[in-house]
């Protein structure tokens, strides 16, 4: 019997909208410059307890006190307009009062001095830059080419969904420290003959071949974590989602977190790739880890049935019987095709997306929910 597909139903909340004019934009930006102030303000004061390791290496904390400078005089800029133009001035207040605490201390001039480095600390750097990139990025895309042009920024749990994003990467440094450990238990599987003959393809070859490995890894972990009854509970809490965004794909129980990147840190490590072509990886990776879950419909072509798009991976999230259990790949549709779980109605999107059976709806729910 063939399946009757439906068009999604969104409605207008006009409540929930940043609309010129009314505050909400300005009290947006205020709130938001505000708190990433203060939180960029701590990392400057103490930054062996609340900065990555790796990400220190990567960029200059003197440069980006000239942004810290601009984020914390636009911060008072848009919470006096806030304070003008919205009747609430909740935001206003919030990012006002916490860019006046950024000052108090020290502000833009804490000096930049070396930083003693720990194996733990909280990724409050990485949390900053990561939120600002993505903000920037993503919502300017979901704008541009929305696939549901009236849903909201602030839609349903959008306040769970960033408090995920920040658990996530404040923990980075916990993740990369049970991925390396890891690692060092399979060292005695490590081959100098096939790690040789892997450095010696080309790069792009490389991220290529990476791809390819990381897709058949995650395609299986992904589908055990939907097959097997006693994994499903930890992945539903990824798909008790219900409204799709940049901002969705976040959502993730920390148990599945770890389980994933150390099985794909150990599957890359263990093929010995170049420095290079991992890092190629990792940015492609985490990019299209976004993307997919995002609310955009980009006409992308053939691209669409050679590689993970948002209306496939749309298609996973979809609680609609002849989507269930399919599309488990992350990178491309080979490994859906190759073992009978592709689902791809070109036409349509799905109507709904969630869980058959609902979870909680707050982080402690869903934290305890697999283990009830
Ligand atoms: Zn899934």
């Amino acid at each position: 019997m063939s399946y009757e597909y439906q068009e999604r139903d969104v409605k207008k909340q006009p409540d929930r909208e940043l609309t010129f004019g009314t505050g909400r934009f300005s009290g947006f930006c205020s709130a938001t410059l505000g708190c990433l102030s203060l939180a960029a303000v701590l990392a400057y004061l103490y930054p062996s307890y609340l900065t990555t390791t790796d990400l220190r290496a990567v960029y200059d904390a003197n440069k980006l006190q000239e942004v810290l400078k601009y984020g914390m005089w636009f911060s008072l800029f848009f919470g006096v307009i806030t304070l003008i133009l919205n009747k609430k001035k909740v935001l206003g207040i919030i990012g006002v009062s916490s860019t006046l605490i950024a000052f108090a201390l020290g502000g833009y001039t804490i000096p930049v001095g070396p930083v003693e480095a720990k194996p733990l600390a909280l990724g409050v750097d990485w949390l900053i830059l990561a939120f600002l990139g993505s903000t920037i990025i993503f919502t300017t895309l979901e704008k541009l080419f929305p696939k549901y042009k009236d849903q909201p920024i602030f839609r349903d749990e959008w306040g769970l969904d960033f408090l995920y994003f920040c658990i996530n990467h404040l923990l980075i440094s916990v993740l990369l420290l049970i991925g390396n450990f890891v690692v060092a238990k399979f060292h005695w599987a490590m081959s100098d003959t096939l790690q040789g003959a892997v450095q010696s393809i080309p790069v792009i070859y490389q991220v290529v071949i990476a791809l390819i490995v990381a897709d058949f890894i995650l395609y299986w972990e992904h589908r055990s974590f939907h097959e097997v009854g006693k994994l499903w509970p930890f992945h539903a809490v990824h798909h008790s989602v219900e409204t799709m965004d940049w901002m969705a794909g976040s959502r993730s129980h920390i148990g599945q977190t770890i389980i994933e990147r150390s099985l794909v840190m150990l599957a890359l490590y263990l093929v010995g790739f170049d420095k290079a072509a991992l890092d190629a990886y990792v940015t492609i990776a985490a990019l299209q880890a976004i993307i997919i879950h995002c609310n955009i419909n980009v006409p992308f072509g053939p691209i669409k049935y050679l590689f993970v798009t948002p209306q496939y991976h749309h298609w996973h999230h979809s609680s609609e019987s002849p989507a269930i259990d399919t599309n488990y790949a992350a990178h491309t549709t080979l490994f859906d095709r190759l073992f009978g779980t592709y689902h791809m109605p070109v036409e349509h999107w799905p109507a709904h997306y969630g869980t058959t059976k609902r979870l909680p709806r707050n982080f402690k729910g869903q934290f305890l929910y697999p283990f009830k």
